[in-house]
């Protein structure tokens, strides 16, 4: 059994004191607290290297934590470890006679499975396992969620009384597409001029579907995706790290869960990667293509990866122009080439079984699209041809796109093909939304969302 650190609960009766222990004494950050309602707690998440502590307050006399606080004080209340499989996880502690508290799995937040295994049998931490969601479709009409079941009030047995925390954002989102598994991942958050984003469509109308801040801009993901075939690659890579103060502050980047992160939560790490692929090379796609080293020098972020990009785009991204010169950051990509792992590509070639890339142009002119095939079901990662569900109607197409009117007729081809043969597509930028099916409803086009 593999598992990972995912996050360590401990009580707090004086949180003021707590904080200037953890925040002001330590100096780590502490996240806007999490109120979990019918648990009666309050949780302050802690983030702490690629796992997080957990201060968990009680917010009512009939809280677990307030038991517990009565019967021992604050302190470790428990471990959270990460599983890929926590059924067969529980099946070999049975055999091994460990005493459980659920001998099955129930449903956690946000579409985890989580069990709890008896102090009693673990010198005495309550040790906490947590499969992170999974959601599985077995036919591509069915909806995905079945396996994510929400969240239950269901108490745990025995005498030890505890209940499962709500945690952060849900990192990594799986389902599995006939023999092949995706795994769709964040590199956090950015914001964007809403504007920018919408092209020619006046304010009033984007500003409905899509709030902005009072600097004007919206809130963006960045969702690399995992395929995992006969090889493992993954395709973008996030904003990365490297960004300086000032344009982190102009793009609001918000990374404080970010690729690694999720990456870990998916059970993998960056030597798990054998194929990097590009949609195309703007900073929001590639920035995470590379990183600093502890000297300073730009090496591949994925050290046994090969990076496939598409040639043209390789090309037109050496050759900024006025127009294109801040999206394209060399820092991003230039070390691929002296390093030797750049592999372009001329055409819509397969990059391995079940995967092939397809050229849409419009936001860029050699901006390529991926469509993913297994036993006769067919996902697709668009990238910026269709950014957010908030750009499923034709003319709303960003005006960052330097040959819209190309987007238009890909994007229109686009989704007759998606709406007729059912693809899930998968959207980069949605803030919420990771994947989902696209349909139509009194003449509009909605989607409904998987992931
Ligand atoms: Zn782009
Ligand atoms: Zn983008």
């Amino acid at each position: 059994m593999k598992a990972i650190l995912d996050h360590v609960g401990i009580a707090v009766r004086d949180l003021q004191a707590a904080l200037a222990f953890f925040r002001d004494g330590l100096g780590l950050e502490v996240h806007a607290s999490e109120e979990v309602g019918s648990q009666r707690v309050r949780a302050h998440v802690v983030p702490a290297g690629e796992s997080a502590l957990e201060l968990l307050e009680a917010t009512a006399p009939e809280s677990p934590i307030a038991r517990y606080l009565d019967k021992r004080g604050p302190g470790l209340h428990h471990i959270t470890l990460r599983v890929q499989d926590i059924a067969s996880a529980l099946d070999q502690l049975k055999r091994r006679g460990i005493r459980l508290i659920d001998d099955q799995p129930r449903p956690g937040a946000e579409g985890s499975l989580v069990a709890f295994i008896h102090p009693s049998s673990a010198h005495g931490v309550l040790v906490e396992l947590k499969q992170a969601a999974a959601a599985l479709f077995e036919s591509r009409a069915a909806s995905g969620r079945s396996a994510a079941s929400p969240p239950s009030a269901h108490a745990a047995s025995a005498s030890f009384s505890t209940q499962d925390v709500v945690t952060t954002l849900q990192l990594a989102r799986r389902l599995t597409l006939g023999s092949i598994e995706l795994i769709s991942l964040t590199d956090g958050f950015f914001r964007l001029d809403g504007g920018a984003m919408f092209g020619i469509v006046p304010k009033p109308l984007w500003e409905r579907v899509t709030p902005p801040d009072q600097r004007n801009r919206i809130r963006l993901g960045l969702r690399p995706l995992i395929v995992r075939g006969v090889r493992t690659m993954i395709i973008d890579a996030g904003i990365g790290d490297k960004m300086p103060e000032k344009l982190i502050d102009i793009y609001g980047i918000d990374r404080e869960r970010h690729l690694d992160h999720a990456l870990a939560d998916a059970g993998l790490a960056a030597d798990d990667i054998d194929i990097v692929l590009a949609s195309h090379l703007h900073f929001d796609h590639a920035g995470g293509f590379t990183r600093r080293d502890e000297h300073g020098i730009l090496r591949p972020r994925f050290p046994r990866a090969q990076y496939i990009v598409r040639r043209g785009e390789w090309d037109d991204a050496n050759a900024p122009t006025a127009r294109t010169r801040a999206s394209y950051l060399p820092e991003n990509f230039a070390p691929l080439a002296e390093a030797g792992v750049l592999q372009l590509v001329d055409d819509d070639v397969t990059i391995m079984p079940g995967v092939r890339v397809r050229r849409t142009g419009g936001h860029t002119r050699h901006h390529q699209m991926v469509v993913i095939e297994s036993e006769g079901q067919t996902a697709v990662f668009v990238a910026d041809l269709l950014p957010t569900t908030a750009h499923l109607s034709d003319a709303w197409i960003m005006g960052f796109d330097l040959y819209p009117t190309d987007t238009l007729k890909a994007k229109q081809a686009f989704m007759r093909e998606a709406i007729e043969r059912k693809y899930l597509v998968f959207f980069e930028h949605d803030p919420a939304v990771a994947a989902g099916y696209i349909g139509e409803r009194d003449g509009k086009r909605v989607v409904e969302s998987v992931l």
